[in-house]
Parts: C-alpha cells; sequence; structure tokens
C-alpha cells in the first residue's frame, strides 16, 4: 500500500501565545521529525486572552527571521500567523499582512465581534442559538477574502459550516482547507466532498508543545481511511 509523508508543519504555536516551547524548539522539533519546513503561525492579535500583538509580535517575527538565517540549508523557517474571524468578514489582520510567509484564518471563541452580522455567528457559539451551515462559511470565507487567507484552519470547530460549499468556494480562491492533528473536525463524508469540489487539504499538527511540532498522526488518519492523500499538498508519497 503507498504511504505519505507530510514534509511541512505551517500551523505550530508557542509561549508567545498560550502554548509551551520557543519557536527555536519548533524548529529543532520539526528538524528531529525529518521536516523540510516549518512555520510559526501565532494566534492573531484580536484574541482577548492569547492574541499576540504590538511589540510582543514584532519580536517575534525578529526571531523567526534570525533562526530562517541560522537554519538556512538544514530547514525552511516561515513565519505564519493564525488569524482570528472577527465578525462576518472581517479579520484581525495586520496592516503588514504580506511580510507574512502564511496566514491561517481561524474561527476562535476568545474574540470580541466587531460588527452587528457577527452576532450571527456568535449567537450560535456562545448561546447555542442554532445558526445556518451555509451561512456560517459565508462569513467566514468573505473573512478568507479580506485577509487573502492561504489556509482556514479546523473547519467546523466552534462552529458549523457547509463544508461541500466551502470547499468550492476555496477551490476557486485557491484556499486549503486544513485537517488539524490535534482534532479531526471533518468527516469522512466531508473529507470527500472536500475532494470531490477539486479543493486542496493541508495537514497541520497545530501544535502547543514542541514535542507536538511535526505530530500527524491524527489528521493521516483521517485522511487514510477518507482515501484523499492525492489531495494533502503537504504530503508526498514515500
Ligand atoms: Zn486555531
Ligand atoms: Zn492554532
Amino acid at each position: 500500500m503507498q504511504t505519505y509523508k507530510v514534509f511541512a508543519d505551517y500551523h505550530t504555536h508557542t509561549y508567545y501565545s498560550h502554548g509551551k516551547g520557543s519557536p527555536r524548539d519548533n524548529v529543532l522539533s520539526a528538524i528531529k521529525r525529518g521536516l523540510d519546513l516549518v512555520a510559526v503561525s501565532e494566534h492573531g492579535p484580536g484574541h482577548l486572552t492569547y492574541g499576540v500583538r504590538g511589540k510582543k509580535l514584532a519580536r517575534l517575527n525578529g526571531e523567526l527571521a534570525s533562526l530562517c538565517r541560522e537554519f538556512e540549508g538544514s530547514i525552511d523557517v516561515r513565519r505564519g500567523l493564525e488569524l482570528n474571524v472577527t465578525g462576518f468578514g472581517k479579520t484581525d489582520c495586520p496592516a503588514d499582512r504580506d511580510a507574512y510567509d502564511v496566514i491561517i484564518l481561524g474561527y476562535h471563541k476568545g474574540v470580541a465581534p466587531v460588527n452587528r452580522l457577527a452576532l450571527h455567528i456568535w449567537g450560535e457559539s456562545l448561546l447555542k442559538i442554532k445558526g445556518d451551515p451555509h451561512r456560517n462559511a459565508e462569513g467566514i470565507l468573505a473573512a478568507a477574502e479580506s485577509c487573502r487567507a492561504d489556509i482556514i484552519s479546523h473547519p467546523n470547530l466552534y462552529l458549523k459550516v457547509d463544508i461541500p460549499y466551502m470547499a468550492e468556494c476555496c477551490r476557486q480562491m485557491g484556499i486549503l482547507l486544513e485537517v488539524n492533528s490535534s482534532r479531526v473536525t471533518l468527516s469522512r463524508d466531508e473529507l470527500l466532498a472536500i475532494k470531490r469540489a477539486g479543493c486542496g487539504l493541508i495537514i497541520g499538527s497545530d501544535a502547543h508543545t514542541p514535542e507536538r511540532v511535526g505530530d500527524f498522526a491524527l489528521a493521516s488518519e483521517a485522511v487514510s481511511d477518507a482515501g484523499v492523500w492525492d489531495i494533502v499538498k503537504n504530503a508526498r508519497p514515500e
């Protein structure tokens, strides 16, 4: 049977937010796992409790730039950011968005809504008011368009979205959907629908400790079960 190797981890956190290790620890762990590429993609500035912003974000970016130089030739170190959906079509994207190598967008709790349309989304998540997965997808897709996201992390987490619709739009927009290896949020049927839509997947560890960088076990199991390795953009046959 054909096996696949995931060679890049675009989704890792550090002690700059609520993770445990340093950016350097993540890089060393990625090398140990035999990855070709690792990104540190901290929580965006809009998260009330663990968003990285201001001078702290500048310090992190400086650290990543020097790690990139130091490890040149042994691993590709990238500067990422996991932005928050702050409302319908809204994110906490910083003004220097283009200085980042990879922009992930995720729906998280703990973000102050910035417009009234967001209440629709927040109502479902916090007050358990039943929302419309199609409308939820539209809100997140509009947000992804506004920040020109590369990846949408853990779709369905905290907020159910219409995956076939999201996948169709993401194919058109060139956005990848994440199979999150901390908690798989996509069912087998949804993974198959993503493939049918011609949309690509990306596997991310969402590591909050250095030990978990490059840990793709849960996501790999889900991808194998659905038989969709061929659409995983950060995996290759081995
Ligand atoms: Zn997240
Ligand atoms: Zn994350």
